[in-house]
C-alpha cells in the first residue's frame, strides 16, 4: 500500500497530457484527485472515467488558470469535497513562441496569468489546507534557462518565474512542515510537444540532442510527480529537479 492512499490532490491542467498522466498516478496510488481544465472537457471526461474504472476517486472543474478567482474556488471546492487537500500540483501551462518585434501586451499578460500567477494563487488557496506533509509541485520547463533558438522569451520568462516562486513558497512554507518543489521537464511527449510541430516556429530537431535518445513520456514525469508527493521525499523542498533525458547537458 502506497503512502500516498487517502490523500487530497489538486492538479491543474489535468484533462491532457503531464497533467492527465500526474492525475491517473496518483489516483491509482489512492489519492482523490481533482483536476482543473479549460477547453477539453471530453479529455476530461475520459481521466475521470478511466480513474473510476479502476476504483479511484477524481473530480475535473472546469477553471481557467488565467482568472484567479476561478483558480482558488477550484481548489476550495476540491477541499471541501475531499475534507481535507494535501497535495497540490502546479501543471496548466502554455506556450507560446513570438518573435520579438510581434510580442503583444495580450500575449505577455496571458502568459504570465496562466504560467505564473495562477501557480501563486494555486499555492496561497492551497496553504490554507495544507497540514505538515503536505506538498506543492510546480511544473516548470527546461525552457526557464535553455535558448537554442530564437522566440523563447515568453515561454522562458515565465518558466523561469517558477523558480523564484518555488524558492520564496519553500521558504514560507517550510517551517509548517509543507516542501515546495520544482521540476523542469524536456521534451515529452504531449500536444504541446506536437503542436510545435515539424515545422513549427521555434521547431528544432531536438532528438539528436537528447542524450537518451528519445522523447520523455507524461508517465514518467507523474512518476516524479508521485515521489516527491510521497513522504520519502520530505527532505527535498525548495529544489529544482530536471527529467530531461540528457538534453541540457
Ligand atoms: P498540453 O498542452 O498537452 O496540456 C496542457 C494542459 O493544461 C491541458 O490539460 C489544458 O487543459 C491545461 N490548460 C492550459 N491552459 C489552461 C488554463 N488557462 N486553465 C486551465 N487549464 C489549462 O501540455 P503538457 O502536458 O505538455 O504540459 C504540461 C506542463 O508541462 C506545462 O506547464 C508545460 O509548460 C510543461 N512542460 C511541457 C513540456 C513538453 O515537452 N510537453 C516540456 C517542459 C515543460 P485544456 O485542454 O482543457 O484547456
Amino acid at each position: 500500500m502506497s503512502n500516498l492512499a487517502g490523500k487530497a490532490a489538486v492538479v491543474t491542467g489535468g484533462s491532457r497530457g503531464i497533467g492527465a498522466a500526474t492525475t491517473i498516478r496518483l489516483a491509482d496510488a489512492g489519492v482523490r484527485v481533482a483536476f482543473t481544465y479549460l477547453n477539453s472537457a471530453e479529455e476530461a471526461g475520459k481521466v475521470v472515467r478511466q480513474i473510476e474504472s479502476r476504483g479511484g476517486r477524481a473530480v475535473a472543474i472546469r477553471a481557467d488558470a488565467a482568472d484567479p478567482a476561478a483558480q482558488a474556488a477550484a481548489i476550495d471546492s476540491a477541499a471541501a469535497e475531499f475534507g481535507r487537500l494535501d497535495i497540490l500540483v502546479n501543471n496548466a501551462g502554455i506556450l507560446m513562441g513570438e518573435e520579438l518585434p510581434k510580442i503583444t501586451l495580450e500575449q505577455i499578460d496571458r502568459i504570465l496569468a496562466v504560467n505564473v500567477r495562477a501557480a501563486l494563487i494555486g499555492a496561497q488557496a492551497a496553504a490554507k489546507y495544507l497540514r505538515a506533509g503536505g506538498r506543492i509541485i510546480n511544473i516548470g520547463s527546461i525552457g526557464a534557462r535553455w535558448f537554442p533558438q530564437p522566440m523563447g522569451t515568453l515561454y522562458g520568462m515565465s518558466k523561469s518565474a517558477l523558480c523564484g516562486l518555488t524558492k520564496g513558497l519553500a521558504r514560507d512554507l517550510g517551517e509548517y512542515g509543507i516542501t515546495v518543489n520544482l521540476i523542469e521537464p524536456g521534451p515529452i511527449e504531449t500536444d504541446m510537444l506536437d503542436a510545435d510541430g515539424a515545422d513549427g516556429p521555434m521547431d528544432i530537431p531536438l532528438l539528436p540532442l537528447v542524450a537518451l535518445g528519445r522523447f520523455g513520456s507524461p508517465a514518467e514525469i507523474a512518476s516524479l510527480v508521485a515521489h516527491l508527493s510521497s513522504e520519502e521525499a520530505g527532505f527535498i523542498t525548495g529544489a529544482t529537479i530536471t527529467a530531461d533525458g540528457g538534453l541540457t547537458l
